[in-house]
């Protein structure tokens, strides 16, 4: 069975698409796309040796070899510009992600569509989307074994728009809608944030310019919990 997490960032999957899952892992997601839709086709990019394997195996098991292609390599490197419409990229840091999307920019001339699922660091997936033509077109939250996951679906757009530094770190759909996770992660967040500056205050040498930062995240927290 796929974890719900994923199951979410396969529902923001075209029907019949080629698309590529980088850091696959398993190759759990592309299995369950191409079970379900007969005409997607996929590609698992891994950079481990082991994950690969794995992936293979369950991709072989599955019967799937023939539509779902598992390359070794780091990044978007492991595609051919204009391979794919699709890209997913799920279960990293959202830092990660932005180094992953940077490096590999000369493979997106045919990327229409990205969807990521960064654990954590979600602002900087949003601040490389809108500045690369995507705007962000959806997000969902969904918990999972005790954590709160964020999906960001970019769509290629000519006029994307500008996402002020709240909306980078809310996600302006999910600051609109405020689901009920919103307030549940973000309550968890601001106690947490809070213990952080304290501890900032109180250590040797402070860096006030990271306290002030921390502080108005803090002071917009508060300002979206209400
Ligand atoms: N995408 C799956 C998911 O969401 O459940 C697996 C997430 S797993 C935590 C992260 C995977 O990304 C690992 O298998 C790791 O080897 C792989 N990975 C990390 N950096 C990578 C990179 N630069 N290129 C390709 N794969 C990478």
């Amino acid at each position: 069975r796929l974890s719900k997490r994923l199951e979410k960032v396969a529902s923001f999957i075209t029907q019949g698409v080629q698309f590529a899952d980088i850091g696959s892992d398993h190759a759990h997601l592309p299995c369950y796309v191409c079970l379900h839709d007969e005409d997607a086709y996929a590609i698992a990019g891994e950079v481990n040796e082991g994950p690969f394997r794995s992936a293979r195996e369950n991709i072989s098991r599955h019967g799937l070899s023939d539509r779902v292609d598992v390359r070794l390599g780091d990044g978007l490197q492991v595609l051919q510009n204009g391979e794919v419409a699709l890209i997913v990229i799920a279960g990293m840091g959202g830092s990660l992600i932005k180094t992953i999307l940077d490096e590999g920019k000369d493979r997106l001339s045919n990327v229409e569509k990205i969807i990521a699922q960064p654990n954590i660091g979600e602002h900087n997936v949003r601040r490389w989307l809108y500045s690369h033509g995507y705007e962000v077109t959806n997000e969902v939250m969904v918990a999972e074994n005790g954590h709160i996951y964020e999906i960001i679906v970019g769509d290629k757009r000519a006029d994307g728009q500008k996402l002020t530094e709240k909306q980078l770190l809310f996600g302006p759909h999910l600051l609109n809608q405020k689901p009920k996770l919103f307030y549940q992660k973000w309550t968890h967040e601001y106690d947490n944030r809070k213990r952080t500056v304290e501890q900032m205050k109180n250590a040797k040498s402070p860096d006030d310019k990271k306290i002030a930062a921390f502080t108005e995240e803090l002071t917009w927290i508060g300002e979206v919990l209400g």
